[in-house]
């Protein structure tokens, strides 16, 4: 085998498997880089016209269009227009549903990896048909701030029935971290909310409806069924994309004359003062994905690589954050950056609550002595949960 400087280890029964280091690498070093399986854009951020490409996720309005709805001025000019990195000339759609696509490449990849089968072939919104009622089955049990659709899951099964080696297919599916049967109710509980518990029913009968299922009846079983949305909340990662970020980190990179980098920067955070009254904190297309690599990299709490998004699309790099030796375990933090700033007590919570898994890391090994005292904010929490 080629040594990509990586390979994926079975450390224990306990942790599974990680990925350790080849070969050195320095801070800022790219250590890989990965498409996803699959991924989806989330079922309400589509709805509330977030315009990405159905495929890779990259914007479909330019910089300006994109700053234009969600600071609701629809007049509003941005400078700089050779910044955005929109190719709307590209833009191209399904010829029987109109489902968009960034470019024929992605129109193609789709049509051959699960388009085929999801394809409701018309354009009008056509409520009757199974995947649309599949669709608004899960947007009435998930509601914003999304972390999963149920079209994700349509699109595995898609992808396994549009294979031509169904059984290769599925294997790629099974190599993502695999839970017990109470860890996974327990998951599949977090993803829906407890009060749509009752609900898991009814999505995988909507599912079944929708579906053709005789090449994964595996994950139709009761049980099967937690597994499969339990495998998506362990191993989905989030995907955001948005043209007017990219613009503006492109202004950033200009050489300007100081008195135009301070008014380009003035009005950079007008702009995102007036989004975040209009949306909050709504900015990007959002989504999520399944990659096998990136998967099987372990939580730490001072973690050595991170996740990005470079290319504004689903393909995301991990990059070294300091230098990493030879034979070290890679790591990334599946905590928020702020979050992994808090206390040892505060980070467990998190992380036994989302993830199910006492953190051992090194961090949180050595601070093993401290008291769990918590700050104010953290009570505030600990109050909320209870
Ligand atoms: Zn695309
Ligand atoms: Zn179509
Ligand atoms: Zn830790």
């Amino acid at each position: 085998m080629e040594d990509c400087g990586y390979e994926i280890r079975i450390i224990n029964d306990e942790k599974g498997k990680g990925l350790f280091a080849r070969r050195s690498f320095k801070e800022g070093d790219i250590i890989f880089e990965e498409k996803p399986i699959v991924c989806c854009q989330f079922a309400w951020n589509a709805d509330y016209k977030y315009l990405a490409c159905d495929n890779c996720m990259c914007p479909l309005e330019n910089a300006e269009e994109n700053a234009r709805r969600l600071t609701g001025k629809t007049n509003l000019i941005l400078p700089y227009a050779e910044c955005c990195e929109t190719k709307k000339e590209l833009i191209t759609e399904c010829s029987l549903c109109g489902t968009k696509y960034c470019s024929n490449e992605c129109l193609n990849d789709a049509m051959k990896k699960y388009h085929k089968t999801l394809c409701v072939q018309s354009r009008d919104k056509n409520d009757s048909h199974p995947l649309m009622q599949l669709k608004e089955t899960w947007k009435q049990v998930h509601y914003p701030p999304e972390t999963a659709t149920i079209m994700l899951w349509a699109r595995m099964i898609a992808y396994v029935n549009q294979a031509d080696d169904k059984n290769l297919a599925q294997s790629l599916f099974n190599q993502f971290c695999h839970r017990t049967v109470n860890e996974d109710h327990e998951i599949a509980h977090k993803l829906l909310g407890e009060k749509f518990v009752g609900q898991i029913d009814v999505l995988r009968q909507s599912m079944e409806n929708a579906m053709n299922i005789e090449n994964t009846p595996n994950w139709f079983t009761p049980e099967g069924f937690r597994s499969l949305l339990a495998l998506v909340g362990t191993n989905g990662q989030g995907i955001g994309t948005s043209a007017f970020s990219r613009w503006v980190k492109n202004v950033s990179a200009l050489e300007l004359p100081e008195e135009q980098r301070i008014q380009i920067d003035k009005f950079i955070d007008r702009i995102y003062d007036d989004m975040e009254e209009v949306v909050g904190t709504f900015l990007n297309n959002e989504g999520t994905g399944l990659y096998i690599l990136q998967s099987s990299i372990n939580h730490s709490c001072n973690p050595n690589a991170i996740v990005e998004f470079p290319y504004s699309n689903s393909t995301l790099i991990i990059k070294a954050t300091r230098d990493i030796q030879f034979n070290d375990e890679i790591c990334i933090g599946y905590l928020e950056e702020c979050e992994l700033e808090r206390s040892r007590h505060s980070r467990q919570k998190a992380l036994s609550s989302l993830y199910l898994f006492i953190c051992r890391c090194d961090k949180c090994n050595s601070q093993a002595d401290e008291d769990d005292v918590t700050s104010e904010e953290e009570d505030f929490d600990q109050d909320m949960s209870d």
